[in-house]
């Protein structure tokens, strides 16, 4: 019941081009942080297969599939200004949404957490259209395939990356069988997540947005967890939990204005591996962003420490950032508490 590390060697084979901060160097990062850490021995290193059109197809429009599979047979191309197709990025693309497949299977089937270190990134890849640095969203088609395979009917997708999953909530919008929670910095790309963006339909309440201002950290996270994420996910008792893992919330991240540290994520993965444990939900994390490539190493790194209960040998902290005053948060919190009520016990 060992944690499982699923990655591949060809995740680096998608190219964004010079000076793209999604680059192939993060996976490179991310594997030296996690061999310096001596957490090895609590690790089973398997590596994934690409999913097949039909599996993208649970969540995306086939005739975006086969853009992306086109643009890169014709030798690569753009989705966006900042979204690339190269040669190689369908086949790698179909190998992140597989690393997020597999996470799901080795905890339905074997261990006890397990971390897909995948890239490109996807919660923002929306049905017919990849943006923000995503292509296919890997966390949706493994919600997806989760309930398809193993007939799961409560499944949580916990995202804390530093930018709203306006991908992964578009997909589940109107579906009560996932339970979409984003924590996001306000004002910021891609413009989504408002409060009042909560689901629609048989899906409304199960999407919550919780938008944080600028320089939340640590104690402000810990707060939100405590008393939303967490009251919220025993309210729905997930059967499998997934976190959306992002590290551009990282206080030294270029794209994020937050300052979480690397100890305030192994705080909010404990919450998680504690919340996941009383429900006996198993747990998979899957890679979304995170620019800094060190604090990325490290910070998933900090996350494994979690799910493992091991320290890491260079278990140095990160320098202290001051943070927003603690009350600013507390009155967000309160007023996102106060709107959750309309769904959830808590
Ligand atoms: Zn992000």
């Amino acid at each position: 019941m060992s944690i499982a590390l699923v990655t591949h060697p060809d995740y680096v084979k998608h190219q964004t081009g010079p000076g793209h901060p999604e680059r192939p160097e993060r996976m490179r990062a991310i594997s030296a942080a996690v061999e310096a850490s001596g957490l090895q021995e609590h690790l089973a290193q398997i590596t994934p297969e690409p999913v097949d059109a039909d599996v993208l197809e649970r969540v995306h429009h086939r005739s975006y599939i086969d853009r992306v599979k086109n643009l890169a047979v014709e030798g690569g191309g753009h989705l966006d200004p900042d979204t690339v197709v190269s040669a190689l990025s369908f086949d790698v693309a179909r190998l992140a949404a597989g690393g997020a497949l597999r996470a799901v299977s080795s905890v339905m089937e074997e261990h006890r957490a397990a971390f897909a270190v995948v890239r490109p990134p996807g919660h923002h890849a929306r049905p017919s259209q990849g943006m923000g640095f995503c292509l296919f969203n890997n966390v949706a088609v493994a919600a997806a395939e989760a309930r398809e395979r193993y007939g799961l009917r409560r499944i949580s997708i916990v995202d804390w990356d530093v930018h709203h999953g306006n991908g992964t909530q578009e997909m589940f919008y109107r579906d009560r069988s996932v339970l979409y929670m984003s924590t996001h910095q306000e004002y910021w790309y891609p413009g989504t997540g408002s409060i009042d963006e909560h689901g629609e339909g048989e899906g409304e309440g199960f999407t919550l947005n919780i938008p944080l201002p600028a320089g939340t950290g640590d104690e402000g996270y810990r707060l939100v967890f405590e008393e939303i994420v967490l009251p919220v996910l025993d309210a729905f008792a997930p059967q499998l939990l997934l976190i959306s893992a992002g590290y551009d919330a990282h206080a030294d991240d270029p794209l994020g204005g937050m300052v979480l540290t690397r100890a305030g994520f192994r705080r909010l993965a404990e919450l998680l591996v504690t919340s996941a444990g009383r429900h006996e939900a198993r747990l998979a994390a899957v890679l979304e962003g995170g620019y800094h490539l060190a604090h990325l190493g490290r910070s998933v790194v900090a996350t494994l420490e979690a799910f493992t209960g091991g320290t890491a040998l260079n278990g140095e902290t990160d320098e202290p950032h001051s943070e927003l005053p603690y009350q600013q948060v507390a009155t967000r919190v309160r007023a996102i508490r106060s709107a959750a009520r309309n769904y959830w016990n808590i």
